[in-house]
């Protein structure tokens, strides 16, 4: 399979190609070339299929025979080694649970299968790798986990010092080994800009080979389709003619894989695209106008983006139609305060605990199945206990703690927001 930019100036590359550069010369993003439909009979038997043999048969397309097909297994079968459940709701209200990886976040299936793929491909060329990361949190952790002592390759992860929680802090600074934490005297914005003026600098670029483990790596966006398949093969047979999926989104790169999915001829029937106060999108599929803006701090804070990355890859798959899109995708924002009432309402209702990132998913579906009567299924992107601080006073009681703080040393090293400050230490490195 051959990728093309989503800017349509940088020249197509292969699977291998894109996910070492991560973003094409001409800042888009990388796309595929075709998203063929999966065969009728690859539908008819989905739920014989396991989570792994589903995401085999999905990924095998993408790929392509860049990986031997028995690599290609094992990669498969060690990033899906986790549960992914359906749980009933309420009536005609479920939700795909995303959040039982080693960091309880979604971005684990991602990050653990581009981790395995640039190792692959980093042995098979004696390339020794750098990769960049900026993160608000998860991200950080999930590609600290998912790289951790893979060889050849050597982590780099930026955060805002003081801005995430204390386990998302514990997981990408204890570890040591090939990852280095780099706590930035800045917000997010910052650490984003440093790592893009990496990628942009030429020096360092020769020096280092450089890549990018944000979910702007195709290797990090198309794995997500594979829950899609399998949360809609765990559903009843009775509720899969007329499905709405609602994915609570910050970077659009979770949705952006359902309409993968959807393209490669999963019958989802329509989109709802839910956001915190951080409304871009959900504004842009009500009136057609796009407007970057300075993220917003919230509760739901994963989901804190305000232009966010994979858009470009959204209005690619409608070919910058607007219409097109809407007919698809509706979008809607959701306050803090709805948010909490949303978890105390569920909770007392149903005994769901919904995370605060879940509780923007169910609002949105709540909403459009008040005037549309359909199968609705939200993704639960994060266990609530990594949100107990919100959590627990909605529902009146504590978690079950699912996370043990550990006595390890914290290791990270402070850095001052100043790019040159950074590259030394690359070159250093
Ligand atoms: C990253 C994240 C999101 C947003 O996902 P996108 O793919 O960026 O839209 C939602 N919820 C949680 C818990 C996350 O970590």
């Amino acid at each position: 399979m051959n990728y093309y930019s989503t800017n349509g100036n940088a020249k197509k590359v292969s699977f291998q190609e894109a996910v070492f550069k991560g973003l094409p010369e001409d800042n888009g993003l990388y796309m595929p070339e075709t998203i063929p439909t999966l065969p009728s009979s690859f539908f008819s038997n989905l739920d014989q299929l396991s989570l792994s043999e589903i995401g085999f048969k999905v990924m095998q397309i993408f790929v392509g025979n860049e990986i031997p097909d028995k690599k290609l297994h094992q990669i498969i079968d060690e990033t899906l080694r986790l549960e992914i459940p359906l749980k009933k709701v309420q009536d005609d209200v479920f939700t795909l649970e995303l959040f039982h990886g080693p960091t309880f976040a979604f971005k684990d299936v991602g990050a653990r299968f581009l981790a395995r793929c640039l190792s692959y491909f980093s042995r098979q060329s004696n390339k020794k790798l750098t990769v960049l990361v900026a993160t608000s949190g998860d991200t950080g952790s999930a590609v600290a986990q998912g790289f951790y002592g893979v060889p050849n390759i050597d982590v780099v992860i930026l955060y805002p010092s003081g801005k995430i929680s204390r386990f998302q802090e514990q997981q990408m600074t204890t570890l040591g080994k090939n990852i280095t934490a780099l706590e930035v005297d800045g917000v997010f914005d910052d650490c984003q800009r440093l790592v893009k003026s990496a990628f942009l600098d030429d020096e360092l670029n020769e020096e280092l080979n450089l890549t990018s483990a944000n979910s702007i790596n195709i290797a990090r966006m198309l794995p997500q389709s594979i829950y899609y398949f399998y949360g809609f093969a765990q559903l009843p047979a009775e509720k899969r003619k007329n499905l709405v999926l609602s994915v609570p989104s910050g970077n659009y790169g979770n949705l952006t894989a359902g309409l993968i999915a959807q393209k490669m001829g999963l019958p989802i029937k329509h989109f709802l695209a839910c956001s915190n106060s951080n409304d871009t999108v959900p504004k842009y599929l009500k009136t057609g106008e796009y407007e970057a803006k300075p993220s917003i701090s919230t509760i739901s804070n994963a989901m804190d983006v305000g232009d966010p990355s994979n858009f470009a890859r959204m209005l690619d798959l409608y070919s910058g139609s607007h219409q097109k899109m809407k007919e698809n995708i509706s979008g809607d924002s959701y306050s803090d305060e709805e948010t909490r009432s949303a978890i105390k309402k569920v909770y007392e209702s149903t005994g769901y605990i919904l995370d605060p990132h879940g509780a923007v998913g169910w609002l949105g579906l709540k909403k459009y199945l008040k005037s549309t009567s359909a199968t609705g299924l939200f993704l639960e992107t994060a266990h609530p206990y990594k949100f107990k601080d919100t959590v627990e006073p909605e529902i009146g009681k504590k978690l079950t703690p699912v996370l043990e703080f550990k006595d390890q040393e914290k290791r990270s090293v402070p850095l001052e927001n100043n790019f040159q400050v950074f590259k030394q230490f690359l070159m250093d490195a």
